[in-house]
């Protein structure tokens, strides 16, 4: 067993690492209070390899594996939770679903385009009367001729404001259940889809959360995903890798929240000395540390078993419930070290800690991943 990263993989690190310094870090304050992320920097991320940085090269993507895109959503996440969910949005939510379910002919239409940057992929499960149970919504799809024509409503959709690519889940039947959803690829400038708001929330403002009115949204044939009824097990699977990168942007925003926290206790005086030389003080990063290293072992290895193909349903609701407890733990002992500065928007622990909360309940909340993760072991995994 190694534990170190492979010279690849700290490449990648590393140049991630620059790019955000000198690309996101200096915009994080303004992402939040603009509540928008610019499209400039967008492009960039795209120029970077950032969008489709596990998708093959045929498509226009880096060809790296998971474990990279992992440890880019942290990095990003680091600097700028926001930038992190757009990027673990679009690739877990969008490419990976049509690169796992699509046809070829979907692929080579959709992905490279997605991977470029060129349009902003996302996930539309969610509806005003179904979050944990995506087997209650009610978007009604219905075939007529050689379309499929959708009315519904979606709330909640990262991602959604770029009117970009989305995957959007509607059944044909409520009272089929799970069996009566099915998924299709939709491009979100098309006529029958209205923006109803952007929704202003607690954290992550840089990043659109859009609520969907689809008003007889007419799609051909040829946006089906999958076979039709597949759709629940294409969101269950998507869900599955896209607790990686929550995990990995809860890990991120941890890991942001603890550099700052330990450099500011080593330079603010109180009593005649550093507050790090306080027990108290020492104590809190000792235990903010311990559960990032241990959120980042689980994400890790999340990423490779997706990655080597192995079972990894309970892995990644594991490693997205420990690290996002992690990052709601560590950003609010983080405001505490600072005292009243961590309070101070200049200071950025205090936007750390607004962001954090999101990773606990996105993706599927904490008490999900909990049912997730026992009902593997009740079934001996
Ligand atoms: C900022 C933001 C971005 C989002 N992005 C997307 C997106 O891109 N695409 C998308 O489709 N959705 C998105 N969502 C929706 C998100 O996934 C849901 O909000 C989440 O899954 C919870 O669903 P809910 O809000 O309906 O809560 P509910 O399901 O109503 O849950 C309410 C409470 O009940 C608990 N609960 C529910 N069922 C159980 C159970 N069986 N056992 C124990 N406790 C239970 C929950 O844990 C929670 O505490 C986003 C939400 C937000 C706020």
């Amino acid at each position: 067993m190694d534990f170190d990263l492979s010279q690849e993989h700290k490449l990648l690190q590393s140049s991630v690492r620059d790019f955000v310094e000198k690309e996101i870090r200096p915009l994080a304050i303004q992402i939040d209070e603009q509540h928008r992320i610019p499209d400039e920097l967008v492009a960039k991320m795209g120029a970077m390899g950032l969008l489709g940085s596990y998708l093959p090269e045929a498509y226009g993507g880096a060809e790296l594996d998971i474990l990279s895109y992992a440890i880019a959503v942290e990095e990003v996440s680091k600097a700028c939770a926001s930038s992190g969910i757009l990027i673990s949005a679009h690739t877990s939510l969008a490419c990976d679903p049509i690169l796992q379910f699509g046809s070829e002919t979907q692929k080579q239409r959709w992905l490279p385009d997605l991977a470029a940057g060129k349009k902003i992929g996302c996930f539309l499960l969610t509806e005003p009367e179904a979050g944990s149970d995506p087997a209650g919504l009610s978007s009604l799809y219905r075939r007529e001729g050689n379309d499929f024509v959708i009315k519904g409503t979606k709330f909640f959709i990262t991602n959604g404001g770029f009117l970009g690519t989305g995957i959007l889940f509607a059944t044909k039947d409520r009272s089929l259940k799970h069996k009566g959803l099915s998924a299709f690829i939709v491009d979100l400038s098309s006529p029958g889809v209205e923006v109803m708001r952007n929704e202003s929330k607690l954290g992550i403002r840089g990043s659109y959360t859009t609520d969907f009115a689809l008003n007889e949204l007419r799609l051909p044939a040829e946006n089906l995903l999958g076979a039709e009824g597949q759709g629940f097990k294409i969101a269950m699977e998507t869900l599955n890798g896209g607790r990686i990168g929550v995990a990995a942007q809860a890990l991120g925003i941890a890991e942001g929240a603890f550099e700052r926290s330990l450099a500011y206790s080593k330079i603010r005086k109180q009593f005649g000395s550093p507050i790090s030389e306080f027990q108290a003080i020492q104590f809190k990063l000792a235990d903010m540390y311990a559960r990032i290293e241990a959120s980042k072992l689980l994400t890790y290895r999340s990423a490779w078993l997706k990655q080597n193909k192995k079972p990894y349903a309970a892995d990644s609701a594991l490693s997205k419930l420990h690290a996002s407890e992690t990052a709601t733990y560590v950003t609010k002992e983080a405001v505490q070290i600072h005292g009243g500065y961590g309070y101070i928007t200049e200071y950025e622990v205090e936007r750390m800690y607004r962001d954090a909360k999101i990773t606990e309940i996105y993706e599927g909340t904490s008490e999900v991943q909990r049912l997730v993760i026992a009902r593997a072991l009740l079934a001996g995994g």
